[in-house]
């Protein structure tokens, strides 16, 4: 235990693998960030110029003119039953971001995962002279763009789903794409991805290990493009727009965000880009009102314990004795972001984790209840709503006993509808 850090009474308990709740007591305080709303805007707008391209490229996104979003749902029939089984009640509605049926890629990275390939491919191709900003970015399926890109590739780094959607868009742009897995990451990802021509180098060691193979192998190359989840700007905003977008579904549903109706969003966080992404761009849109909690595994609470200690990317859930091990695959992750920590320490409202066990329970239970299916990562964040609902500290801290009845939960699924029929039906036992 090399890092200097002191053995709260919580830490203690994560260092049994006990579930956990912790409350950001800087949750709220004002802070410089290195991004603003100009950012966010900025992202939003480039994904708007690919719109035409995406169109094109997958045809399953025409119902959305080539903008890759997914439902907010209510899920009234799942709020009965998590009240059935814990015997008490949920005070307000509760709703499903259903990230986990995005089109192309099937998660919360198709995301930022996709925009920062695109902001790649678009730098390439204005650099050449081929692409100006007022172009029908359609004509980027041409050959000649295809023959292009070939001359440059993309790496990375992932658990499995950052692979999933980096390989895809790479490849169906025309990039040579190698994507480096951990040994977490499923089978049926990679198979998919070499189905897709994709390279997938695999791992026998943990999500850290992949990324910095992925981060050697791509410097050696001046013409290989290396996204790298563990700190980089672009997959963070192109998960903000989601902000942006969920504004028009909250009018939609009746949402209201304002001083008396609080809207809490439980996420499941790994490395942290993707939820920390979603999480700046929400604050930045609804402001205070809209209350944020991070969801973890017990095994691999990496950013729970970086903000707790401050430590940030500087402690690892070795350094309390953690083995990392997770069935929560996408979040098996070992230690967070250098990025995204110091940005959560003052938006973030808390954290809590979950044991593996009580991930499949909610995976059927989903499926029962509303016929949604999504894989156990997106499920961690189930436990949540009750937990913070019931924590006095936390509604004693911002004042909100008389306003929950009016209050909205969204529980952020972030993936699961490319997980194949026979695997998905792997979990659904598991849970009995
Ligand atoms: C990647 C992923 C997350 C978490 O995103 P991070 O950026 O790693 O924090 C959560 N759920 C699923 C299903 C994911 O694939």
């Amino acid at each position: 235990m090399s890092k200097d850090f002191t053995r709260t009474p919580i830490i203690s308990d994560m260092e049994q693998c006990k579930e956990i709740l912790w409350i950001n007591p800087r949750g709220g305080e004002h802070s410089e960030l290195p991004f603003s709303m100009a950012d966010i805007n900025d992202a939003e707008s480039r994904l708007k110029r690919f719109a035409p391209y995406i169109m094109a490229a997958f045809p399953e996104t025409e119902a959305t003119q080539g903008i890759i979003e997914s439902p907010l749902k209510e899920i009234p029939n799942m709020k009965v039953k998590m009240e059935e089984d814990a015997g008490i009640s949920l005070p307000g509605r509760l709703f499903l971001k259903c990230d986990s049926h995005l089109a192309v890629s099937g998660s919360i990275k198709a995301r930022g995962g996709i925009y920062e390939v695109l902001k790649f491919a678009e730098k390439v191709a204005m650099d050449a002279g081929m692409l100006t900003a007022e172009d029908d970015y359609s004509i980027l399926i041409e050959d000649s763009f295809k023959e292009l890109f070939s001359k440059y590739s993309v790496a990375v780094g992932s658990t499995g789903n950052l692979g999933l959607s980096i390989g895809i868009i790479s490849a169906k742009l025309g990039f040579k794409v190698t994507v480096h897995m951990s040994a977490d990451a499923r089978q049926w990802k990679k198979d998919l991805l070499r189905s897709r021509g994709v390279t997938v180098v695999e791992y026998e060691d943990d999500y850290q290990k992949a990324v910095a193979e992925g981060r050697k192998e791509a410097a050696k190359d001046p013409f290989c493009h290396f996204v790298d989840d563990e700190g980089s700007s672009d997959l963070f905003l192109g998960y903000s727009v989601a902000a942006k977008r969920i504004v028009s579904q909250f009018e939609e549903n009746g949402i209201l965000c304002d001083e008396n109706h609080p809207v809490f969003v439980y996420i499941p966080c790994g490395v942290g880009g993707a939820p920390g992404g979603v999480t700046f761009g929400l604050k930045e849109v609804f402001g205070e009102n809209i209350h944020i909690m991070f969801a973890e595994p017990t095994h691999a609470p990496c950013m729970t314990l970086g903000l707790i200690t401050g430590l940030h990317d500087e402690i690892c859930v070795a350094d309390i004795g953690l083995d990392g091990k997770t069935a929560a695959d996408g979040l098996a992750v070992g230690r967070a972001s250098r990025l995204v920590g110091s940005i959560m320490e003052t938006l973030l409202d808390g954290c809590y984790t979950m044991e593996d066990h009580n991930l499949y329970p909610y995976l059927s239970k989903l499926a029962d209840s509303e016929d949604i299916f999504i894989e156990p990562s997106a499920c961690a964040s189930f436990s949540g709503p009750l937990q913070f609902m019931n924590s006095e500290e936390y509604i004693a801290k911002h004042n909100l006993a008389d306003k929950l009845e009016n209050s909205t939960h969204i529980l952020w699924a972030t993936g699961g509808s490319m997980v194949p029929k026979e695997e998905m039906e792997s979990y659904l036992k598991a849970s009995h």
